[in-house]
């Protein structure tokens, strides 16, 4: 494996560095009494934000993640390989990565655009993303099944003259309650007669505006409400005109491929990323508080912990890299494998690292005093959000299965097991 990064990789690593120091971490404070007040989506309240990513924009550091960039879109595209390092850095901060127009669902929503959308749907619906004019999100799940297996999905989308009408009921949709959240890609059935269960839905934009769209109740995670939300939102008789469909009827999932993709892989890196803030503060509390006599960090367990931590962290960062290199050379489907141990590994790492971090800050570190609580609530609820773990561990094993040859394993079977070597 070649893991020698492009110029041009370190050095937008380097600017987005010197402008989350310069502009964002402090304004950190203000952004964290807004979040927990009931001004989290007024746009008066979240203007500095839309200030800050003007001024991103201006410089250049504008959506980085986005590899499918044509020359009259704005920003600069990297590969994901040459991203990587740079949503690790931008995670450490975890609002950062709107400030150039980098941050989920958004970004999920840009590639499958990217990638599915005709050329009046980009111009339409992925110019003013790419241009930061607007957010949108992403609506899959619903209250009334097991959304972790995306074909029990009950939301239809019929057909009806020139448009097509939404029936149903969606929830945990993120950023849909943002001032600057303007439609949702909806994943619903198209197709409920078709025999293959894979191809029964279609993916259809829905302007948030659109006459029967009802946002509901906000939705807490981990007990606390977040800027932009996570609510309920129920569709009644929704009618859009039939070209906002993406693609046709039927090929919602092979649609979706497109979107999973390269938004798990962020996870991982962020994951990465927000790990070492967690590694960082536990030496610093480490090496200051004195306990027994000793030093935090001379008791053996809390030396295991930081031993434990670094090698954890440098594994995942590997098959980050790792990841992001096939899905650059490979695309979607031939990185699949990698893309969902990537979303395991950097869950469980954030979990793990932020959880010792906390309980080497005793109590305060479930406190609000730390962002350790915060970031292992993340590590937890980025395990369920796009697929559990559970639903991605038993596919990488599917994939083993197919490529292993019992025969390969039979000369292991024939020698004499109990031979001293
Ligand atoms: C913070 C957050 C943000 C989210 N944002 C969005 C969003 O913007 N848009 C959107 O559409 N959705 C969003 N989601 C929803 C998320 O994608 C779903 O919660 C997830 O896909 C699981 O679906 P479910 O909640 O219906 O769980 P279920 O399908 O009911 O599953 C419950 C549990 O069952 C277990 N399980 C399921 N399948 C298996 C299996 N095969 N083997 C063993 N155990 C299994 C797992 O432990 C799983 O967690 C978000 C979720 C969170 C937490």
């Amino acid at each position: 494996m070649e893991f020698t990064q492009s110029a041009r990789s370190l050095e937008f690593k380097a600017r987005v560095v010197d402008f989350m120091d310069t502009h964002i971490y402090p304004v950190n404070k203000r952004y964290l009494e807004i979040a927990h007040s009931d001004r989290r989506n007024d746009p008066e309240a979240l203007a500095f934000i839309d200030d800050l990513r003007a001024q991103a924009k201006e410089l250049g550091l504008w959506n980085l993640f986005f590899p499918h960039l044509r020359d009259d879109e704005p920003g600069t595209g990297l590969t994901n390989f040459e991203f990587a390092p740079i949503a690790e850095e931008m995670a450490k901060l975890p609002w950062a990565s709107q400030v150039f127009n980098c941050n989920a669902p958004v970004t999920g929503n840009m590639e499958l655009l990217g990638a599915a959308a005709n050329e009046a749907q980009r111009k339409k619906w992925l110019r003013p993303l790419l241009e930061g004019d607007c957010y949108s999100c992403f609506a899959a799940t619903e209250p009334e099944v097991a959304s972790s297996d995306a074909t029990n999905y009950q939301t239809t989308i019929v057909r009806d003259g020139d448009e097509y009408v939404v029936n149903g009921r969606k929830w945990f949709i993120s950023l849909s309650m943002h001032p600057k959240c303007r439609f949702m890609i909806l994943m619903g059935k198209t197709n409920p007669e078709n025999p293959n269960r894979h191809k029964q839905h279609g993916v259809i934009i829905i302007p948030l505006d659109t006459p029967g769209v009802q946002i509901l109740q906000d939705t807490t995670v981990m007990n606390a409400y977040h800027i932009g939300g996570h609510p309920e939102i129920l569709l009644e008789n929704v009618r859009v005109p039939a070209e906002n469909l993406l693609g046709e009827p039927g090929e919602g999932f092979a649609i979706m491929q497109k979107r999973m993709g390269p938004g798990r892989i962020h996870y991982g890196m962020r994951c990465v990323g927000m790990a070492e803030v967690a590694l960082g503060l536990l030496m610093s509390r480490a090496k200051e508080r004195v306990a027994f006599g000793k030093h935090l960090h001379e008791h053996g367990s809390v030396a295991n912990d930081i031993g434990r931590s670094r090698i954890e962290i440098d594994q995942a960062r590997l098959l980050c890299m790792h990841t992001a290199k096939a899905l650059d050379e490979k695309g979607v489907k031939g990185a699949r494998k990698e893309i969902a141990m990537l979303k395991i590994v950097g869950t469980e790492l954030l979990q793990n690292v932020s959880e010792r971090a906390l309980r080497v800050h005793g109590a305060m570190g479930v406190s609000n005093q730390t962002p350790l609580a915060s970031l292992l609530g993340l590590g937890m609820h980025l395990s369920i959000a796009d697929g559990p773990s559970e639903v991605h561990l038993p596919g990488i094993a599917k994939m083993e299965l197919r490529n292993h040859d019992p025969a390969d394993f039979q000369k292991f079977y024939d020698i004499p097991n109990r031979t001293r070597v």
